[in-house]
């Protein structure tokens, strides 16, 4: 490796590896610090019922505000999180503060929102963060099971060394749901759908991006539509930006849709604001304790 070149490793690499490499030292150094001084913040960004176009879900979505070089994308940091194990960390710290929020929804706003998570494979391989943490945190909480949600990605289920099955199923027996995250990009095996009980199967965006009448796009989505339907699965379809591909999806019986059409992820003051409404009265707290 590079490391082991030591004081050569520089020759080692072309100018142009060395500018990546060093980029790279950088935000690994960078994100360390995002991680101490908590300059990470969640967005949540609106899931909608094609049918009643009522808000029913909401993604959360990690942003990263640093001082100086503004909002870094999750795609420039997430890839670096996993590869460092820095994600075991900043995926806890979105847990928490996705489980926090949905407590916080339910007691304040009465809401019936349902918030997905994204969990990397990287995570799932870690034995020292297991569901049955994470489970403890939401009974801690109070939160209701129903109301999270795991997104996973297709490469996870093709992973035979991280007990995946065994992870999935501690999940929904304890009432969370599962979602299939960028369905149709990963890997073009189906068989793992046979295996895995999945309660929702995500489009991915790059299906829904081009979506026209009579186009290839389309008879993909339809497909994936009606199979996600006859293995008892509902389907999502990301990226949807235009009411075109709004209605071309709900005609094509797709469940629900999420993209900026509808709306950008948005920090949780916005996310309120817009879609929830306060309770008239204020709650007991007890009411909820004695759950
Ligand atoms: P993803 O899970 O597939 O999330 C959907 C991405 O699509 C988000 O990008 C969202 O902002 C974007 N998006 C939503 N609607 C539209 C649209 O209409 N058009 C287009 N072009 N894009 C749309 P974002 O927030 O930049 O996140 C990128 C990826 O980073 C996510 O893809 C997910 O894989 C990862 N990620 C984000 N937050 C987390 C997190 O908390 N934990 C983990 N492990 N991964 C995360
Ligand atoms: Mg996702
Ligand atoms: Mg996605
Ligand atoms: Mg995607």
């Amino acid at each position: 490796s590079a490391k082991t070149h030591g004081r050569n490793r520089f020759n080692y690499f072309t100018p142009e590896m060395q500018n990546d490499a060093q980029k790279r030292m950088i935000l690994v150094q960078e994100l360390k610090n995002a991680i101490i001084q908590q300059q990470f913040e969640l967005y949540y960004q609106p899931i909608v019922n094609l049918t009643t176009d009522k808000v029913v879900k909401a993604e959360a979505l990690i942003r990263w505000k640093h001082p100086t070089m503004g909002f870094v994308p999750p795609a420039d940091f997430i890839p670096i999180a996993e590869e460092t194990g820095m994600i075991i960390e900043i995926g806890n710290w979105v847990f928490n503060q996705a489980i926090k929020q949905s407590a916080r929804w339910s007691e304040i706003f009465n809401a019936d929102i349902q918030i997905s998570i994204n969990k990397s494979p990287v995570q799932f391989k870690d034995e020292t963060t297991d569901v049955q943490d994470w489970l403890l945190q939401m009974d801690e909480l109070h939160v209701n099971a129903h109301h999270i949600c795991i997104e996973i990605t297709e490469g996870l289920l093709l992973d035979k060394e991280q007990n995946v099955e065994s992870k999935l199923l501690a999940y929904r027996d304890a009432g969370l749901e599962v979602s299939l995250d960028d369905f149709g990009t990963g890997y073009s095996s189906l068989s793992y759908l046979r295996k895995f009980n999945i309660d929702y199967l995500k489009i991915d965006k790059s299906f829904v991006n081009n979506l026209m009448p009579d186009s290839n796009d389309l008879s993909l989505c339809e497909a994936m539509i009606v199979m996600a339907h006859k293995l008892g699965m509902k389907v999502i379809a990301e990226g949807i930006e235009t009411e075109e591909q709004r209605a071309l999806l709900e005609l094509a019986g797709c469940d629900y849709g999420q993209g900026y059409w509808f709306s950008h992820a948005l920090c949780h003051e916005e996310f309120e604001q817009k879609y929830l409404q306060q309770r008239a009265e204020p709650i007991q707290i007890n009411q909820f304790t004695a759950r």
